[in-house]
């Protein structure tokens, strides 16, 4: 059974726990897009792990870690967070199995993206810097390195020299990295050139720990799949930050629908049988971008962003505050419809218990006009939201086990989103811990 966990909003909607959950009872757990960029946090008997590449499963002594061909793999990241938020808690070592197709996000790409959000000033993505898009525009120009290449010393070096060809030109003639005057260690880094022996000598360094973990993911995943295994696909991100569907150019640059796992893992698309589309109770994003449903009030915002989460709405990754609004019916159905979603996970309701009355967007107003749909970013950018109030609770329900114990007022709440985006809410998660989960 293929079962996977992925986001129906921006991102950050609380997946790392229903993955966490899931992933204990779970064969193998897969990454299949995204990189370092994003971050799951997982709170369980290890203490709190923020974990940004390596899949969920990692606490599961059984459970294989796939990493597919889809994922921007940060080599010096992976193996520090291995390190650091895994073996250094007393986990035993897991089992990982990273995909000899899946490209190497080299640390130009972090120069890259650096540079060229500098350039941008202030029409900048608010990229974390991770290197993500110069990534996969390098992978789609074929100027990217595979895995496999690491155990080929020549054809690596040659590789690495056409490479460092075209990108010591680039960072010349669109970044004037000659002309720089660096203030800093890292400015000097920035300002450099690259060096094909030292990019060389950096992946060759990683060589011996990959050896045993490098494999054919996709050949395993269909071994898996007729074993009767229990397969966990774990997406990152959320479907509006989708390159293809999502808020374009304010999007991430690889895809974090469900079916992506069919391209950046190889898995056979009649094989994912469940959709586990995670949508927060609240709204919250990251960077720029179209956010109709955001509290524009920064009392108000800053109260909502406070009680957020586990520890406020702040990005795991980079610390920045994260934007933060009302629940957006309009965004959350479509979010679902292009995950595919069977059921969904409704998280951090319990988030809401300080209010009187819970505003949600019910629809959008574009031109005077009520809209349903959610539309492409020109008219995203001039839509309004349209609020509805909800009936508060007024308490702490984050110590309920059982759904039908929930005050009146939050259940209506998710027979209200239910209701909205047309799916099934099968979950509810009521508090960051991992027995805060009510079945419905
Ligand atoms: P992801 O990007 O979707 O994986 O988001 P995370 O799993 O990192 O979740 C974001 C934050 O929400 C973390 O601090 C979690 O501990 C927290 N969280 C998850 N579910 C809930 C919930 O139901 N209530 C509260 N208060 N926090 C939650």
């Amino acid at each position: 059974m293929v079962r996977a966990i992925v986001g129906g909003n921006w991102g950050d909607e609380g997946k790392g726990k229903i993955t966490d959950m899931l992933g204990a009872q779970s064969d193998v757990v897969v990454r299949f897009q995204g990189g370092a960029n994003a971050g799951h946090t997982i709170i369980n008997e290890y203490g709190r792990a923020a974990l940004h590449l390596l899949p969920s499963g990692v606490f599961n002594p059984h459970a294989v870690n796939v990493i597919g061909q889809g994922v921007a793999l940060d080599l010096d990241k992976l193996f520090r967070e291995l390190d650091e938020e895994v073996l250094s808690k007393g986990v035993p070592t897991p089992k990982l199995l990273i995909s000899d197709r899946a490209h190497v996000l080299m640390p130009y790409h972090i120069q890259f993206d650096t540079l060229e959000e500098m350039r941008l000033a202030d029409k900048a993505y608010g990229s974390t810097k991770s290197g993500i898009a110069p990534f996969y525009s390098d992978k789609v120009m074929k100027k990217g390195i595979q895995v496999c290449e690491i155990f080929h010393d020549d054809l690596l070096m040659e590789h690495l020299q056409e490479i460092a060809a075209l990108k010591n030109a680039q960072l010349t003639d669109i970044y004037h990295i000659d002309r720089r005057e660096p203030r800093s260690e890292a400015e000097k880094k920035l300002f450099s050139p690259i060096d094909p022996k030292e990019l060389f000598d950096y992946l060759v360094s990683f060589r011996d720990r990959l050896r045993p973990l490098v494999g054919d993911v996709a050949s395993f995943l269909h071994q898996c799949i007729r074993e009767g295994k229990q397969i966990l696909l774990e997406g990152q991100l959320g479907s509006l930050k989708d390159t293809d569907n999502g808020i374009y150019p304010m999007v991430t640059s690889s895809s974090p629908l469900a079916g992506f796992a069919c391209v950046g893992a190889g898995i056979p698309p009649y094989a994912i049988s469940d959709v586990i589309t995670v949508v927060k109770a609240y709204s919250s994003a990251v960077g720029a971008g179209a956010f109709v449903s955001e509290i524009l009030d920064p009392v108000q915002a800053e109260e909502l962003r406070r009680r957020g989460g586990d520890k406020g709405e702040y990005g795991a990754t980079t610390g920045r505050p994260r934007r933060v609004g009302w629940f957006d019916a309009v965004a959350t159905r479509y979010g679902c419809m292009m995950q595919g979603a069977t059921e969904v996970a409704l998280t951090n309701i319990d988030v809401l218990g300080y209010l009187d009355e819970i505003p949600v967007c019910a629809a959008y107003e574009l031109d005077g006009r009520r809209i349903d749909a959610f539309p492409v970013t020109p008219l995203l950018e001039k839509c309004k939201p349209v609020i509805e109030k909800l009936p508060g609770w007024k308490c702490d329900i984050s110590h309920i086990r059982a759904y039908k114990d929930l005050p009146a007022n939050a259940r209506r709440y998710v027979e209200y989103i239910e209701e909205q985006i047309g799916v099934r809410i099968s979950m509810v998660s009521n508090g960051p811990a991992r027995e805060s989960i009510l079945y419905r």
